[in-house]
């Protein structure tokens, strides 16, 4: 016999790997912080009756979202600046707000407004990119989401770092805490082509390489980001960090709308990931990403949510539908990105682009215990043929009922377990009124 700590018994088990596969009133045995079996559940109750079985009868449990770009703490912007094309919104509004207002302060804020609705909208994993990384990773420890961690990097002064070479240290500081948490992963963020010189694009690839570490970084956003590099570089962005040893199996290209035939076939032979981010990118007029026709030609393309100040959520289960959506929209492209690939997406892909599929991304025996349940039997969900077209077309994040990270309950019966949801929102209000001053 068998002992495990606990057993979910759920009415659709849907373990991403093998794909396409939906198991009927099946059961998840954890024990500690990893997954044990997937087994029936008449089996699991016959061999763990000795553990606390959690029913959920009515529920799809699925691997937790991976969101693979995101600034959480830039959620105390959300909505602050609407219906402008990236440039103007980030040059004009977004960064002389960072400007005045981010501090230490801020980020832990903005960062716990941002985990409670990723907790909420059930996401377990997150890639961050943003100042004063170590705040976000204290926070990450304490409310049991699990994160990875940039190592943000720009050649202008801000109240995180005063130069490029000081921020590369303070990125390297902030992996050396953290390099033995088991929640916290950390890679290189500088933040693009158009913000970082070709000298520091050269340390990170050398850094990358010496640590074993990744690099997270908007590539090809607009179309004017590849016009001003023809016209500074003589080439533009990609062939341009190719030539500086940035493409490679490390890179994870956030964005990449605009990209060319050889382009695509570059990140196919690098092994680059991709980070889609199809609400930002159509709510700023970027561009679009031709993500079907990546994943045709092999690459590895996971979702992000980008920040709630360009999105205005951070719910993965909306940014599934655009991605899926979005493809769609181009001549026959009824058959692109179907509900399984898309649930793929936004699970497995975001876990292999940050180099945690070994542990995270899909319910298999061995791996850590990073769980979301949905309930389906609301009425906006019935009849239910496959549960995955549900949770794609139809399912709304209000259907997340619990999520785990590494085995601990995050979300229980619709509770967060590990942040005070009424200081949040009382936080982020005070927030809101302090910047509004500035607006
Ligand atoms: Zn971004």
């Amino acid at each position: 016999m068998s002992s495990v700590d606990k057993v979910l018994s759920a009415r659709w088990v849907i373990p991403v790997d093998p794909s396409n596969s939906v198991l009927e009133e099946h059961s998840i045995a954890i024990n500690k912080n990893r997954i044990h079996a997937v087994m029936p559940t008449k089996a699991a109750r016959e061999l763990f009756d000795t553990a606390e079985f959690i029913d959920l009868p009515n529920h799809a449990v699925i691997p937790g979202f991976v969101n693979a770009h995101t600034h959480a703490a830039m959620s105390l912007l959300r909505g602050v600046a609407e219906d402008l094309p990236l440039e103007t919104w980030l040059q004009n509004y977004i960064w002389p707000l960072e400007q005045k207002w981010v501090s230490e302060d801020f980020v832990r804020a903005g960062t716990r407004l941002a985990f409670a609705e990723m907790i909420q909208s059930g996401t377990t994993c997150m890639n961050d990119m943003y100042f004063f990384p170590n705040v976000v990773g204290e926070l990450a420890a304490k409310t049991g989401l699990r994160a990875s961690l940039g190592m943000i990097v720009l050649e202008f002064p801000t109240i995180w770092a005063s130069s490029a070479d000081d921020y590369l240290q303070k990125g390297l500081e902030v992996h050396r805490e953290f390099s033995s948490t088991n929640l916290v992963s950390t890679m290189f963020a500088p933040h693009a082509p158009y913000t970082v010189a070709d000298a520091m694009f050269e340390k990170i690839a050398s850094a990358a390489a010496e640590h074993s570490l990744r690099i997270h970084m908007h590539v090809h956003e607009t179309r004017d980001e590849i016009e001003n590099s023809l016209k500074m570089h003589g080439v533009r962005p990609i062939e341009r960090l190719n030539q500086l040893g940035i493409v490679t199996e490390n890179l994870i290209a956030v964005h990449a709308t605009q990209l060319e035939e050889n382009e695509i076939a570059l990140f196919a032979e690098a092994k680059s990931s991709v980070a889609h981010c199809p609400k930002s990118n159509l709510k700023l007029s970027s561009g679009t990403c031709p993500a079907a026709q990546l994943l045709k030609n092999g690459v590895n393309v996971a979702i992000g949510t980008d920040s709630a100040a360009s999105n205005n959520s951070l719910n993965m289960l909306e940014e599934m539908r655009f991605a899926t959506l979005l493809a769609k929209n181009t001549p026959a492209g009824a058959a692109n990105i179907p509900v399984h690939q898309a649930l793929r997406m936004a699970t497995i892909n975001g876990a292999r682009c940050l180099g945690l599929d070994a542990d995270i991304g899909s319910l298999e025996a061995g791996k850590l215990a990073d769980i979301t349940a949905l309930d389906l039997s609301e009425l906006a969900c019935l009849p239910v043929y496959d549960p995955v077209a549900q949770l794609v077309h139809a399912a709304s994040r209000n259907q997340v009922t619990d999520v785990w990270v590494d085995g601990k309950r995050l979300l229980n019966n619709r509770k967060l377990t590990t942040i005070d949801e009424t200081e949040c929102a009382d936080t982020a209000v005070r927030w809101g009124k302090k910047l509004r001053k500035s607006l």
